[in-house]
């Protein structure tokens, strides 16, 4: 006889989805998450002036159902994203010199034909089975395959290289063709909405209004040690051990690897993307002194910069610069990295330095609990992973963003903590 009806590992949007919705049914489960707070990967912060920040998780598309639900039954409000959308107000910093982005004519076929080339790719995938039919074809390719292809210029190659790290959070050598096919498939289907959201006062807002009613289901800073699928068993960091009918396990890959000793190498080898984010609130916003908006895309190691205020009130700016990929990655791990950042930012927007206020540093390679961003599928690794991620193994179903159509966003970690209900309550096949 079992301890619990349903452990659910994780208290991550998964996590909460899934015991949310099984309160919901009657049942009892037990959530167990190893940090001090709920949220996971979502996770604010906030300034004192009201202006706010997201260390994971900042967007919303306008395609992402799950996620615009939740927030209209919690009654939080959205906000409409500005910055990046006009091309005379965003720069590009590449060789040395920094200009608008509208300056540079000689991109615009460029990157025409890469999205042409990636609109081509997209079609031949199904974002609802994204493994299914042919799939295992794109799937061995690089998706910096794609780009040599295209014999594009030099400044083209750092502009997509610096998006598709921003997008992945790893190079364009290290996505697999398929992984970048079903992405842009889903962008597609956003409709002009994609990044177009944030959540008024936090994104952290959907994690915290879903735990409110269950906070008696939660047990924080539990962290687990051991999963035994088999036995339907979690061993906890303390020692003890604890068994269940149904386990969910939403962790990230990375962690699961740690936990689980027998874990399928398909699922042990998918990748994950790197980095993090730097972000500064500034006592003004000084970018707008000069057109700008704040958005820069470098071939530097800061990758990309935008102004996370742009929706807010107030007189100071919050600026948000994503490291991502390897060089990304190594950066967030210098002591000085904030200093590095406002020094780029100074060279951009002369004049910020000394308006620089409260920093934030948010280093998800660096952290136990995620050990990195998201899942970005490599070559060969989503065709053999997918059936995995989808099926029980023995008393365990797994969830978490990694596991859904919608992969490295709410929306999939929110559909999985649903499925993973679903499929408890029989309602579903795993
Ligand atoms: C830098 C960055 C930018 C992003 N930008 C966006 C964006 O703009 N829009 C978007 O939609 N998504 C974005 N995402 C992705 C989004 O944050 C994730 O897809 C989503 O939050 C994942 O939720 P989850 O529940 O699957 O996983 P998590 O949130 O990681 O939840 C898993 C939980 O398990 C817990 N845990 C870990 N180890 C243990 C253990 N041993 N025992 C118990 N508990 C454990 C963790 O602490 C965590 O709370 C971004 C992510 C990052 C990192």
């Amino acid at each position: 006889m079992a301890d619990h009806d349903v452990i659910v590992v994780g208290a991550g949007l998964a996590g909460l989805r899934c015991a949310a919705d099984l309160v919901a049914a009657g049942r009892e489960p037990l959530v167990l998450e190893s940090r001090d707070r709920v949220g996971g990967r979502v996770w604010s912060h906030r300034f004192a002036d009201g202006q706010w920040a997201e260390r994971g998780a900042e967007f919303v598309d306008t395609a992402h159902r799950e996620v615009l639900a939740l927030a209209e039954q919690l009654g939080l409000e959205l906000s409409e994203v500005r910055c990046g959308r006009d091309v005379h107000q965003r720069l590009l910093d590449v060789g040395g010199r920094t200009a608008r982005f509208d300056l540079h004519h000689s991109l615009d076929d460029d990157l025409q034909r890469f999205d042409e080339a990636m609109e081509a790719l997209a079609a031949l995938v199904d974002v609802d089975d994204p493994a299914g039919p042919g799939a295992a074809e794109l799937d061995d390719l690089p998706l910096a395959a794609v780009v040599d292809a295209l014999g594009l210029s030099l400044m083209a190659r750092v502009v997509i290289g610096r998006d598709i790290r921003s997008e992945y959070m790893l190079g364009p050598d290290e996505v697999s063709q398929l992984m970048a096919a079903w992405m842009t498939a889903l962008h597609l289907r956003s409709e002009g909405g994609f990044e177009g959201h944030r959540i008024v006062g936090g994104n952290d807002l959907l994690a915290t209004g879903l735990a409110a009613p269950i906070t008696d289901r939660i047990r924080l800073s539990t962290p687990v040690a051991i999963v035994e699928p088999d036995d339907g068993a979690v061993v906890l960091r303390s020692g003890e051990r604890l068994t269940a009918d149904h386990l969910v396990v939403t962790v990230p890959l990375p962690v699961l690897g740690r936990l689980w000793h027998d874990i399928p190498t398909e699922l042990s080898r998918v990748g994950y993307g790197v980095g993090g984010k730097v972000i500064v609130q500034y006592g003004r916003r000084v970018w707008r002194d000069q057109g700008s908006d704040g958005s820069v895309r470098t071939e530097r190691a800061w990758g990309e910069l935008w102004e996370t205020s742009d929706d807010m009130p107030g007189d100071r700016g919050v600026m948000t610069a994503l490291l991502s990929s390897h060089d990304g990655a190594a950066l967030l791990t210098l002591p000085d990295v904030v200093d590095r950042v406002v020094a780029e930012v100074e060279r951009l927007f002369p004049g910020s330095r000394g308006l620089a206020g409260e920093r934030v540093v948010a280093d998800w390679t660096d952290d136990e609990h995620s050990l990195g961003a998201y899942a970005t599928f490599g070559v060969g690794q989503l065709v053999p992973a997918w059936p995995l991620l989808r099926r029980r193994h023995g008393r365990m179903i797994l969830a978490g963003e990694h596991t859904d159509e919608w992969c490295g966003y709410m929306e999939g970690a929110l559909r999985s903590g649903a499925r993973a209900a679903r499929t408890i309550l029989g309602g579903d096949a795993c």
